[in-house]
């Protein structure tokens, strides 16, 4: 992937890059065994998703035009890229144990969208579930994005990308990024595969709005990155047995863990320590160690936890069992 870059990097800097970027696209297509025009490439998914909601959901001004909907409680995004093109949405709660009941979804809706694993709590619905809520949606003429930025991490039976289902259902569009699943978030490079209309219609919006989005160095990066995912998996396959091993020693100095499916931990101190969420997220902060929390009711106690370097994990778990022992 490095070497690609620096092949790229000479004068042909001068020029602006391919803005169909068909070289990835076609990466991504011999990848995912799907025609190229199923392939659109953004910087990053970011981007992707920010083209999604304009192309697929209606706005406000449209005379009935029904609300979109996505859980309580995902993506932190989804309601900037609603309220960016006026686009009305109803959120639906998490169950309890924090998980999607796509059961609820099944009501008159302009669109759904939701990730899977889910960001911030890491749970994922199976296949079988996916199948079932593009069918409803296909009937109700609207759209379904999985947004499938975590779905590299999954490992549970039954628990894969809905990228196989593209093929069955016109309606449904799976976005992708490199940023987690190639561990390049400094590239800035996403993609989403659907049916050859509903990437046509982001292609129109992406030219409405600037058609060089993905520099020339990113997607000769990108490109060379797609190509070797034997490479990635196997990294991906360690960011799992990382988590899967930060997960048991949370558990052990008593922290409620969810079980994950992504490459993040969302977990809680235990109340036998008398330390919240907030202050343990603070006592990490002041070693120097950064993890995530949420100002929002339900999960105001959690934490995430991204996996990083085995090192880094050490200093976490080593820092956390101080902070806990008080
Ligand atoms: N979707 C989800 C669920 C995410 O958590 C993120 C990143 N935090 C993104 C999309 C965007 O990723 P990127 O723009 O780096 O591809």
């Amino acid at each position: 992937m490095i070497e690609a870059i620096a092949k790229a990097a000479d004068e042909r800097l001068r020029l602006y890059p391919d803005p169909a970027c068909t070289e990835f696209r076609e990466a991504v297509a011999a990848r995912y065994g799907v025609a190229v025009e199923q392939v659109f490439a953004g910087n990053g998914s970011d981007e992707v998703l920010a083209f999604a909601f304009a192309a697929f959901f209606e706005c406000q001004g449209v005379s009935g035009a029904v609300p979109i909907l996505f859980p309580d409680i995902t993506y932190s995004f989804y309601p900037v890229y609603a309220r960016l093109w006026d686009v009305p949405f109803r959120t639906v709660s998490l169950k309890d144990n924090f998980s999607i009941d796509p059961d609820d979804y099944k009501q008159n809706n302009g669109g759904i969208i939701f990730p899977n694993p889910n960001a911030p709590t890491a749970k994922a619905l199976a296949l079988d579930a996916i199948t079932k809520l593009a069918g409803y949606e296909e009937k109700n003429g609207k759209a379904l994005i999985v947004d499938e930025a975590y779905i590299a991490f999954a490992d549970k039976p039954g628990i894969k990308s809905a990228v196989t289902l593209v093929k069955q259902f016109p309606n449904l569009l799976t976005v992708h990024t490199l940023s987690k699943a190639a561990s390049l978030a400094g590239l800035r490079v996403g993609f989403a595969i659907g049916h050859k209309d509903l990437i046509e219609a982001l292609c129109r919006v992406r030219d409405s709005v600037n058609s060089y989005t993905v520099d020339r160095l990113a997607l000769a990066g990108a490109a060379a990155a797609v190509s070797d995912f034997a490479y990635y998996d196997e990294v991906n396959r360690h960011v799992c047995s990382t988590r899967e091993k930060v997960s048991a020693s949370l558990a052990q100095m008593g922290f409620t863990v969810i079980p994950s499916q992504a490459n993040f931990v969302f977990a809680s101190p235990p109340a036998s320590s008398g330390k919240s969420g907030m202050q343990v997220f603070s006592a990490l902060r002041e070693k120097g160690i950064l993890v995530r929390r949420f100002d929002k009711p339900r999960i105001n106690n959690y934490l995430r936890i991204s996996m990083g370097t085995d090192d880094e994990m050490d200093t976490f778990l080593n820092g956390c069992a101080e902070i806990i022992r008080g």
